[in-house]
């Protein structure tokens, strides 16, 4: 493990769950203490919703496209959720890491095991929406996905949410800004992890031992 390569953090959670506009509120935070966070950027063969832009919420691609990715081993992790096919390419993620830069990845339940086994270090997060209510008032209110689509992640979220005992942390996303301080705190705590602080502690043990040496 090596202390000066950026944090990569995975945020699962039902589609809803809250994971997109957490990870933008943290980033933010991040930004203005100076950092440089990275929001990967997944492929995905899902048609794009009236709000989103290719190349910014998603690289949207047919389905071709896709599978010439995967036999060229362009994906860190791929799945199919909802009957559509997404991917994180490891162009968003390894370079950015090697550099120092912290990444965060919005993926599912699937693709957050597949990053641990390549990844061990990585931070899971696992949002949880308050309730079953609430997530269908959000989608709703989210007002981009037609009622099918809608009841087809809300049956699906229960598979996913039984889940949620392989992550580090669970997040329960009830108010906004709690569920945002708390993402905060885990990427405060996952920098003092010993491999991240090694520098710092060697040069403190280093200090005690010259002064306990002296006083022999
Ligand atoms: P996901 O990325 O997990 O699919 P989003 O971040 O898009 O979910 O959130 C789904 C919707 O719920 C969005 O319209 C968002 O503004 C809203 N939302 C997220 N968190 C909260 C919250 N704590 N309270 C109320 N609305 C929320
Ligand atoms: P949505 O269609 O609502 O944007 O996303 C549906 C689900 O796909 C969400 O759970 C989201 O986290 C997941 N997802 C988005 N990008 C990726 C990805 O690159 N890989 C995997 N495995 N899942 C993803």
């Amino acid at each position: 493990m090596d202390a000066t390569r950026g944090e990569l953090f995975i945020v699962a959670s039902p589609s809803g769950g809250g994971k997109t506009t957490l990870i933008r509120r943290v980033m933010q935070e991040l930004a203005a203490q100076g950092r440089e966070p990275h929001f990967s950027i997944s492929h995905t063969t899902r048609p794009p919703r009236p709000a989103e832009r290719h190349g910014v919420d998603y690289h949207f691609v047919d389905r071709a496209s896709f599978q010439r990715m995967v036999v060229a081993g362009e994906f860190l992790e791929f799945a199919e959720v909802h009957s559509n096919l997404y991917g994180t390419s490891r162009a968003e993620v390894e370079g950015r890491l090697e550099r120092g830069c912290d990444v965060f990845l919005d993926i599912d339940v699937q693709g957050a095991r597949q990053v641990r086994a390549s990844v061990p270090d990585a931070v899971k997060v696992f949002v949880f929406p308050p309730s079953y209510v609430e997530l269908r008032r959000r989608l709703v209110a989210r007002g981009q996905d037609d009622e099918a689509a809608i009841e087809l992640r809300l049956k699906n979220a229960v598979q996913e949410m039984r889940e949620y005992a392989e992550f580090d942390f669970v997040i329960i996303n009830d108010r906004l800004e709690e569920a945002t301080r708390a993402l905060a705190s885990v990427v405060a705590a996952a920098r003092m992890r010993p491999f991240r602080m090694r520098a710092r502690v060697q040069a403190i043990l280093e200090e005690f031992e010259r002064a306990v040496k002296k006083e022999d």
